[in-house]
């Protein structure tokens, strides 16, 4: 049934064995949110991940380990739509379209790719990899997405999306919903724990700085205790002068809902030991239960399976009317049957 509720459309790449703590602060906790006040849609984002190479077997692995973790997460395939990206060839199809309305320059632009590209050395780089910023515009305006929870890295895709999608409906006749980005700003980017310069990444180079929802809490407690942080031996949240400081604090603050002016009163005098020590802690009390929920949506294989066949469904019921329309103020001819 339709729903009047707002859209909203994200996705998350399964490009490693478990999600990190900027993905969930930055993304998934917004989906879970927004699955309160929209009509949802969340994909596994299949497509996107062989931009970069992928085992097959684990790619495989990795994709049902996505969609366990986003469950265990608290998304409700009663409450939002959660399927593979794959599952729904339209995305593919509408990002041919997409490709062929933006510009060489434009896609040029996108920061994503430079510094992705550069991560892997440019001779290494695809052309997936530089397009697939435009496979994302079409995996948007398929579902008429309103609002598009993301991190901060993907701003400049929203804006893309909304370039394309306003491009479109000039040309071809009003088509597609424009976009906003749903970002917010606290939590849009968490840093790496050994280099508080850079944004946490599944596809970090150092995985000391990363902190992997499903490590073992041993883990967890090691790297947060050993996280770069600065000579002043003062808690106070700082962005500009204490960026590693700031960072543990965002996290705390952000798991535990205490606000930051009350973090640094509660450990005015105190040392960073102390305060890695009691993040640690809550850490491991956030990650203990996510990993055991995680694990139990895995032991059942078949359930996973056909709750998403069901997302499946649901997400091309709408995909496919966008990709008709779509193609036909292109002036594609219809197909007779
Ligand atoms: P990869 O390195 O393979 O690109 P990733 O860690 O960037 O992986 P994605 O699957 O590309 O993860 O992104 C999923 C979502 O998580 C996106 O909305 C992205 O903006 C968000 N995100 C990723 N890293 C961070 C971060 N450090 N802080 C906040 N949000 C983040
Ligand atoms: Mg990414």
């Amino acid at each position: 049934m339709a729903s009047d509720r707002p859209r909203a459309l994200s996705g998350i790449q399964p490009t490693s064995g478990s999600f990190h703590l900027g993905n969930y602060l930055g993304a998934i906790r917004q989906y879970v949110a927004l699955q309160e006040t929209h009509d949802a849609f969340y994909m596994v984002v299949d497509l996107h991940a062989i931009t970069m190479p992928q085992d097959p077997k684990d790619l495989r692995a990795n994709t049902r380990l996505s969609a366990a973790q986003l469950l265990a997460a608290g998304l409700d395939p009663e409450r939002c739509t959660l399927f593979i990206q794959s599952h729904v060839p339209e995305h593919a199809q509408l990002g041919w379209v997409m490709n062929c309305i933006t510009g060489f320059g434009e896609a040029s632009r996108m920061t994503q790719f430079k510094d992705k590209s550069a991560k892997s050395g440019a001779n290494n780089a695809t052309v997936g990899l530089f397009t697939y910023p435009i496979l994302q515009v079409a995996d948007i305006l398929l579902y008429q997405a309103d609002s598009v929870p993301v991190g901060e890295d993907q701003r400049q895709h929203i804006e893309l999306t909304r370039d394309l999608a306003e491009r479109f409906n000039q040309r071809f006749g009003d088509t597609f919903t424009l976009p906003a980005a749903h970002i917010v700003k606290e939590v849009a980017k968490i840093y790496d724990l050994q280099d508080p310069a850079i944004k946490m990444s599944k596809s970090a180079s150092s995985p000391k700085g990363l902190i992997n929802l499903l490590d073992e809490p041993k883990v967890t407690e090691k790297k947060i205790k050993s996280a770069v942080t600065d000579t002043e031996a003062v808690i106070r949240f700082d962005t500009e002068n204490k960026p590693g400081v700031s960072n543990l604090l965002t996290i705390y603050s952000t798991l535990t809902g205490e606000s930051i002016p009350a973090l640094e009163a509660a450990y005015e005098g105190k040392g960073y030991g102390a305060l890695k020590t009691d993040l640690a802690g809550v850490m491991v009390d956030f990650v203990t239960p996510f990993k055991q929920r995680t694990q139990e949506y895995l032991d059942d294989p078949e359930t996973l399976d056909s709750l998403l066949a069901k997302g499946a469904e649901k997400a091309r019921a709408v995909a496919a009317e966008t990709l008709a329309q779509t193609y036909d103020r292109l002036g594609f001819l219809p197909a007779k049957h």
